[in-house]
């Protein structure tokens, strides 16, 4: 067990030493205790030069030499009346009166012990042995008729308090141990309070300040606890509640912040950082400095960390983000207006080109759009010697609608039958209006016999369906002729091919109309010789 205590002992100091260097005391606790210690110094000094708090010792002696005069008085004047009894009485009445008196004597010249109170031989001796000080015993010579009669002895009890009980009645140690206690409670609490007070700006060099100021960003140094040690002149600009917030406010507490960042302080990008001891970047604010005014901050948060990397304060910076939010929404709708006209351009293009390509009344395409086409599909065709094939056709007696009904019938008869053509034909297939009321079709991929199909399947069609559609004169009748052409060697160019597939239709209208003829057949031959 002694064994254990001692290891302890030994080991306590270099704990202990451990732990003050680890947990140094604050600063504010630093302060205090110098403080406390100068007033300490200044207790002593005041002792020293005036002597205002005597020691216990001293008091105790005074008094019991003030005890040993009254009663060297009293006993003196009844030796002199020589009455044995009140001295006997007296000496009685001082031992039991006075506290601190053991015994009382008086011993005659020749060292014979006359009258006493108390024990006085057993207090006397014990006195006498331990070499008690004046404060323990006191010997006062008595005169009698003139001339030495003997002493007065006066035995004090002894002090056998333990020593720390003695020091606690020195007026020097306790009144420094009530200063060093409380006065390092008060101060601390004291020293607290007016450091919230205190403007640090003005302590702080004006170099550093003029850098923080030179700094577009609002900069903003906080204390551990997340209170404004300093702010730069940006952060001030930042609008009018900025500009109002002093040193020593929390910036947790500002409400045009908390209004931004949601009331628990916890998760208020400063705290988090120190909290967590990691910066905190990025984080965006959006505050409305006046009613329908949004203001955008980006804030940004590092710790200060001391050398044991507990965090000490904090920096943290605000961007004022407004104004690039702002271009970047004129920029969005800039963009969005280009886009727009970029649309209608590119739909002005395809209208130009419809305009240029087609036939207005039919929306077919026109005779020039169709050559260039007609050119490349040719060649094409030579030379990959895939199928190519072309329909002419002719509406028959159209002349006779004109004369019988009008220009604007003919024109319906017209539109109804380029109608009818284009929803007749695949998308690879090109319907051209070639002149008045004829219509030429290319059908690249299709020999005659594919293509001579197709053409009297428009031919009925025709028959059929446009005449009836024609709503302006009831029970109409519409019928076309249709001469094909498929790509073959006697046609050496385009127009030549196109000459044919002419001619087969001649050969149509000359067999009677609403027919169907291609070139090469004993039809078109017939033609050809009647011609
Ligand atoms: P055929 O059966 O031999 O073809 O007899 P046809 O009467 O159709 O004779 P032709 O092809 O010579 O007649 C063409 C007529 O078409 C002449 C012209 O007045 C008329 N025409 C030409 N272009 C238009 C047009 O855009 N609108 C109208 N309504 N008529 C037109
Ligand atoms: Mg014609
Ligand atoms: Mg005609």
């Amino acid at each position: 067990m002694n064994l254990k205590l001692s290891v302890s002992a030994l080991r306590l100091p270099r704990i202990l030493g451990k732990l003050s260097w680890r947990a140094k005391p604050s600063p504010l606790v630093q302060m205090s205790l110098a403080l406390v210690s100068i007033c300490g110094m200044l207790l002593v000094l005041a002792d020293v030069l005036l002597g205002v708090f005597p020691s216990h010792r001293d008091e105790q002696l005074k008094l019991r030499k003030q005890v040993g005069e009254a009663v060297a008085v009293q006993v003196a004047t009844l030796l002199k009346a020589r009455d044995t009894a009140a001295l006997q009485a007296t000496l009685r009445d001082v031992v039991s009166r006075t506290p601190g008196v053991r015994s009382v004597a008086l011993r005659r010249a020749d060292g014979e012990l006359v009258l006493k109170g108390g024990d006085h031989e057993a207090a006397w001796k014990a006195q006498s042995a331990g070499g008690a000080s004046m404060a323990e015993r006191i010997d006062v010579p008595m005169q009698a008729d003139g001339r030495r009669w003997g002493n007065l002895e006066i035995a004090f009890d002894t002090d056998k308090s333990p020593w720390w009980k003695q020091l606690l009645r020195e007026p020097l140690l306790v009144t420094m141990a009530f200063v060093g206690s409380v006065g390092l409670l008060v101060f601390s609490l004291y020293m607290r309070r007016v450091l919230q007070h205190l403007d640090p700006s003005q302590v702080i060099p004006e170099r550093v300040q003029g850098a923080f100021d030179a700094m577009t960003e609002g900069v903003a140094v906080l204390d551990a606890q997340g209170r404004l040690l300093l702010t730069n002149r940006s952060f001030k600009a930042l609008n009018a509640w900025a500009a109002q917030v002093r040193a020593g406010q929390a910036l947790s507490q500002q409400e045009w912040l908390v209004s931004g960042l949601g009331p628990l302080a916890a998760t208020h990008p400063w705290m988090r950082a120190m909290g967590e001891r990691a910066a905190v970047s990025g984080q965006t604010l959006q505050i409305e400095p006046a009613p329908g005014q949004v203001q955008h901050l980006v804030v940004n948060a590092s710790p200060v960390l001391d050398g044991a990397g507990r965090a000490r304060g904090c920096l943290v910076t605000f961007s004022d983000m407004t104004a690039l939010q702002r271009s970047n929404q004129s920029l969005r709708e800039a963009l969005n207006n280009l886009s727009a006209s970029q649309e209608q351009v590119k739909h002005q293009n395809e209208e130009l080109k419809r305009l240029a390509t087609r036939d207005p009344m039919t929306g077919a395409f026109n005779r020039r759009a169709f050559n260039e086409s007609w050119e490349s599909m040719f060649a094409s065709a030579c030379n990959t010697r895939l199928a190519l094939s072309v329909l002419v056709l002719d509406i028959d007696f159209f002349k006779k609608v004109n004369d019988t009904h009008g220009h604007g019938v003919g024109d319906r008869v017209i539109q109804e039958v380029a109608k009818l053509l284009q929803a007749s034909v695949r998308p690879v297939d090109m319907v051209c209006r070639y002149g008045g009321e004829e219509f030429v079709v290319a059908l690249p991929g299709l020999d005659a016999g594919e293509a001579q199909q197709v053409a009297e399947r428009i031919r009925q069609a025709i028959e059929i369906q446009c005449g009836p559609a024609v709503k302006e004169v009831p029970g109409m009748r519409v019928t076309a002729s249709i001469g094909v052409a498929q790509y073959n060697a006697e046609a050496r160019t385009s127009t030549e091919l196109l000459d044919q597939a002419d001619q087969a239709l001649y050969a149509a209208k000359k067999g009677g109309r609403n027919r169907v003829c291609a070139h090469g057949s004993a039809a078109a031959a017939l033609a050809e010789v009647d011609g």
